[in-house]
């Protein structure tokens, strides 16, 4: 089986193989083939692999070739819908075309992602008033709901997803009556669930593959176990979604959104047994004031510290007092619900629903255990209270992969994938220059089926863990020990781009502090410099929120009307509008500046000449006041390790790697750094951060980093600038 699945992987990249037969411009890349061979390896042993594989290596036809040629179901995991949706309608298909294999594949979001068609029923039959613009919004989806298919709310591009409608129509676990609705057959829910269960190949995204494991009530638990591959992309975001479900969560949206259904089913189904709707009113009354309590605190900060019986800065009488407010109003419709259980189901589902809202109430008045971080992170109208293990290691050894023969790790580097190399497989054939036939490439039946037969006989799946950015060391440690796949195989892939050519950083030797008043101003003076030049193509990245707003309006007040660039900041449109601006680069003889921060350092994948120079206005260590970053650096210390060392400076290296990473995306995109944090030149850990960079050229000058700006402006001239990236290793070595 090994043979012939490292055989048919090979064939499938090698020249003149299925990929070269299906897209003209493909090119054999060693760092892709030797990923796709670990992981058919690694199905074909039910291990567990790891891989980082850099930007360009082309990771995901090196999971996906071996996985589909397995005959294995395949479970495909990513970060977000975005890529969910990226890989379900563009990379999948296309590349089971290409291999000619007759997979059903099926793409499975979380409920709250359909239209559920009893909600839909109750907002026409509500009682409760909606302001204009949702019944506008209601009645468009109504429109549409007579025509979906799939009940897919992202066919609706014109419903945002935060919209207040999306509620409205959309299911949770707790509103949901299952087999007792009326709509059963009709649901979309359903229908999504079982399309996944007969599909050969399912993507869904880290925040479903989670709850799944917490509900235990979806299709997803029946498929995940027999799912004989499992990829999980973009895993470097694995931990902190896992987490988000390990722990406990209630918030004032969820309080509030139960009184809502009380007021309306309870209404609907139980008239006159109760004044649902003074029960209703009085927990919405109780949250209100509750969240007014907290408006009131002197703290500004979204997240407070939670370690005694009531979060930093707020009375425990008062915060304990709210919360029994809360408590009791919630009990009374409690009660009220369990004389009329038998009128409906769902009557039933809403007791249960209180009930699982109390004990976490109840759970919230007591004191913080000693292995989670509690916090209360506050919303403009909500509040929302969290209790979360620090890391998903227990949940993924306990219950993930419970029972999973990984054992201790061994780290390997593509290099060792050369003949011979330490991860030299037992290779029988090997793959060939010759140009191959169709026959060549495609898999025979019987070899498939032999394929397929022998990969069935292992009892546990594979799993297959990648990412652009899992770690410092050999070992992947930053990734591997949160997640508890210490045991797991390990390899690095290094990015076939030729980072000293295509990419420059530069660091100013003098430059204001990030502590300091005029950092900001310094920044936007910087990047301004560099767009001016460039005319736009310039990508600001902040470390903070608060960053977004002086920089943005420096930048605007210096390219002004008469100046023909346009300044975006972050906030100012949805996401996809600002990328699809700056993506089309000079519009009208204007260019594009972009100023964003979180979600922007990572995803965002620019290739050609709209983005030639990325400013990073200062080193992204985490925030040191918040609650997680806060309780890990304890644990840490507890365990006598050094908390800067184990996990603020690799978190900073991982986000800078991330951010760096947006400026080179193909082998011909070229384009600067810029690090606007002197730390990066003067501090200690200056040669770690370095390190962990793609190996850019060293622009050591202000003269430099000029000279490097003329010769992207006229790339035909060479750079004066050009430094070996020795250059820019040696230069930290010297100032550390
Ligand atoms: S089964 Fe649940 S999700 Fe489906 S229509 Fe009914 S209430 Fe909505």
């Amino acid at each position: 089986m090994t043979s012939s699945l490292l055989d048919a992987v090979r064939a499938v990249f090698a020249t003149g193989g299925a990929l070269s037969q299906a897209e003209p411009q493909y090119r054999p890349r060693a760092g892709q083939t030797a990923m796709a061979e670990a992981v058919a390896q690694t199905i074909c042993e039910r291990g567990v692999l790891v891989v980082e594989a850099g930007t360009g290596v082309g990771k995901t036809y090196s999971y996906l070739v071996p996985a589909l040629l397995s005959g294995q179901r395949v479970l495909v995991s990513t970060a977000t819908k975005a890529l969910q949706d990226q890989l379900f309608s563009r990379d999948l298909p296309h590349l089971v075309r290409s291999l000619g294999l007759p997979l059903r594949m099926a793409r499975l979001k979380g409920r709250s992602s359909y239209l559920c068609l009893q909600r839909l029923l109750q907002v026409r039959l509500g009682r409760e008033p909606l302001d204009a613009q949702v019944l506008r919004a209601v009645a468009r989806v109504e429109d549409w709901a007579r025509t979906t298919r799939t009940g897919d709310m992202a066919e609706l591009p014109d419903v945002a997803e935060d919209s207040q409608v999306m509620p409205l129509v959309t299911s949770t676990r707790d509103n949901c009556v299952g087999r007792e609705c009326a709509h059963w057959q009709a649901c979309h829910v359903n229908h999504a669930r079982q399309q996944a269960l007969d599909a050969d190949v399912t993507v869904v995204n880290h925040h479903l593959f989670f709850a799944d494991l917490e509900l235990r009530e979806t299709g997803m638990t029946q498929l995940l176990p027999q799912a004989g591959v499992v990829v999980i992309d973009e895993a470097h975001q694995l931990n902190e979604t896992g987490i988000q479900f390990a722990g406990l969560v209630l918030s004032s949206n969820q309080l509030l959104a139960y009184a809502r259904d009380v007021m309306q089913d309870a209404s609907q189904h139980a008239r006159g047994m109760a004044d649902w709707l003074v029960l209703a009113a009085r927990l919405q009354q109780a949250v209100r004031d509750w969240r007014l309590l907290v408006g009131t605190g002197s703290s500004t900060q979204a997240r407070l510290r939670w370690q005694g019986l009531a979060p930093e800065t707020l009375d425990a009488a008062t915060w304990r007092a709210a919360v029994v407010h809360v408590g009791r109003a919630l009990r009374a419709v409690v009660q009220a619900l369990s004389g009329v259980l038998e009128m409906a189901p769902a009557l039933g589902q809403l007791h249960t629903r209180g009930e699982s809202l109390l004990q976490r109430l109840a759970h919230f008045v007591r004191a913080v255990p000693d292995d989670a971080v509690r916090w209360l992170e506050l919303g403009r109208q909500h509040l929302r209270l969290t209790e979360s293990p620090l890391q998903i290691a227990k949940l993924v050894r306990e219950q993930l992969m419970a029972g999973h023969p990984a054992l201790g790790i061994k780290a390997f580097h593509a290099a060792d994938m050369e003949p011979g190399g330490a991860w030299a497989l037992p290779v029988e054939t090997a793959a060939t220059d010759t140009p191959m036939s169709q026959a060549d490439v495609q898999l025979p039946s019987a070899s498939v089926s032999a394929v397929h037969a022998a990969a069935q006989q292992h009892a546990h799946a594979a799993w297959i863990f990648t990412s652009a950015t899992l770690g410092l060391g050999a070992d992947l440690r930053w990734f591997t020990e949160p997640c508890g796949l210490q045991g797991a195989q390990v390899l690095r892939v290094d990015s076939p781009f030729d980072y000293a050519s295509q990419a420059a950083l530069y660091v100013p030797e003098r430059f204001p502090l990030p502590s300091e008043p005029g950092h900001s101003a310094a920044v936007a003076q910087l990047a301004g410099e560099g767009a001016a030049v460039l005319g736009g193509r310039t990508l600001v990245l902040t470390t903070t929120l608060r960053a977004l707003e002086p920089i943005g309006q420096l930048l605007r007040q210096r390219f002004g009307l008469l100046e023909p660039l346009d300044v975006l900041v972050q906030g100012q449109g949805s996401k996809h509008a600002l990328m699809q601006r700056f993506r089309a680069g000079t519009v009208g003889g204007r260019g594009c500046v972009l100023v964003a921060s979180n979600t922007f350092w990572e995803g965002v994948d620019i290739p050609g000449d709209a983005l030639q120079l990325v400013v990073i206005d200062k080193l992204p260590f985490p925030p040191p006041d918040d609650p997680l970053v806060e309780a890990r650096s304890r644990q840490l210390e507890c365990l006598g390790r050094n908390p800067f060392a184990d996990y603020v400076l690799p978190e900073a290296a991982l986000a800078l790697k991330q951010g760096v990473g947006r400026l080179i995306r193909t082998e011909s995109d070229r384009g600067i750094v810029v690090v606007a944090d002197t730390r990066l030149r003067t501090m200690g850990y200056g040669h770690s951060l370095l390190q962990a960079m793609p190996p850019m050229r060293w622009l050591e000058k202000e003269a430099d980093w000029q000279a490097a700006l003329q010769a992207l402006l006229h790339p035909s001239r060479p750079a004066q600038a050009v430094r070996g990236a020795e250059r820019r290793a040696d230069a930290a070595d010297g100032e550390t």
